[in-house]
């Protein structure tokens, strides 16, 4: 999947994994009525390209499954909806020549029909699934998981014999935003700063909600140096970043940044210290800065 998904796109695919799964089985319904009963058959069914056809054939090529292009389950369903559909056709064949076809046939287009009932479900869990490690106010991963992905980043970093960096991002005196304008505004804040640092951050980099308006980027693949010109990027331009807030009023904010290495045989918490340590020290720094800190 492509991750995080938004909390909307989650309810979005989520609804539309159910009306999918709804035609499915209307269509299965309909199918195994034609091989019980001999009903009419539907033409659209005897087709070549019937996989094509279906409500979920449309529904699988078009431009709303977007999302989950990536997901391997999703890609798989291809196989399975292809086969179950070229089984049909050859079980209504025989119907359509007044013959019955094979129990091995029979039970060839069952198995595949409900394979491809229980990959949707699986499928559907999953998207829900991602309400829990998805921040519902940013969007961006939360804190739930975190802890395990790192320890994934830090296991390949270490397979791969790349460096990765975490930083440590907080927000500058964001208390006053709240405090003078309100808290709604503070949100309106969080949610335009994250959409920029996201669409600042490369393909393989990650951004959780660490706490509050505290965020950890996680940054495979670049040493410090490179890591570094990465955040000074998303410093500079988050302070020229235009924030709309709901009274109309357009404020500007800026945060302070701390970046550490994680190192192979170093616990991931130790390295979250250390960019903790940075960011303390651009606090102190006067703010609206990167700092760096160096593991002894
Ligand atoms: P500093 O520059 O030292 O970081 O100052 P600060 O004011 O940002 O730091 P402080 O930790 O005192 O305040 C953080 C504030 O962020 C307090 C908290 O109410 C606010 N905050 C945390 N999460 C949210 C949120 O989701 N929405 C809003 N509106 N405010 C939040
Ligand atoms: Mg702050
Ligand atoms: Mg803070």
């Amino acid at each position: 999947m492509a991750l995080p998904l938004e909390r909307e796109e989650i309810q979005r695919l989520t609804e539309e994994l159910e009306v999918i799964i709804a035609a499915h089985l209307a269509w299965f319904k309909q199918i195994n009525r034609t091989l019980v009963c001999g009903n009419s058959i539907n033409r659209a069914d005897l087709a070549e390209d019937a996989h094509l056809r279906s409500p979920f054939g449309q529904w699988y090529h078009s431009r709303e499954t977007h999302a989950l292009r990536e997901n391997a389950d999703f890609q798989a369903l291809a196989a399975t909806q292809q086969a179950m559909h070229a089984a049909t056709r050859l079980a209504l064949l025989e119907v359509l020549d007044k013959r019955r076809p094979s129990p091995e046939l029979y039970d060839q287009c069952i198995d595949l029909a409900f394979r491809l009932n229980t990959s949707l479900r699986r499928i559907q869990l999953d998207v829900i699934g991602e309400l829990l490690t998805t921040d519902s106010l940013t969007g961006c991963a939360s804190r739930r998981g975190m802890f395990n992905r790192l320890r994934e980043e830090q296991e390949r970093a270490t397979r791969i014999q790349r460096p990765c960096c975490l930083c440590l991002m907080d927000f500058d005196r964001f208390k006053q935003i709240n405090d003078e304008r309100g808290h709604p505004a503070g949100d309106a804040v969080l949610r335009q700063a994250i959409r920029f640092v996201t669409g600042v951050l490369r393909k393989y980099d990650t951004i959780f909600r660490y706490g509050g308006e505290e965020f950890l980027l996680c940054l495979p693949g670049s040493p410090v140096r490179e890591a570094v010109a990465v955040v000074e990027r998303i410093r500079a331009g988050l302070e020229r970043l235009p924030i709309r807030l709901p009274n109309g009023e357009t404020i500007f904010v800026t945060a302070s940044f701390g970046l550490a290495e994680m190192h192979p045989r170093r616990p991931v918490e130790e390295a979250i210290a250390d960019a903790d340590m940075a960011l303390i020290r651009a606090k102190e720094n006067g703010r609206n800065r990167v700092e760096i800190w160096t593991a002894t």
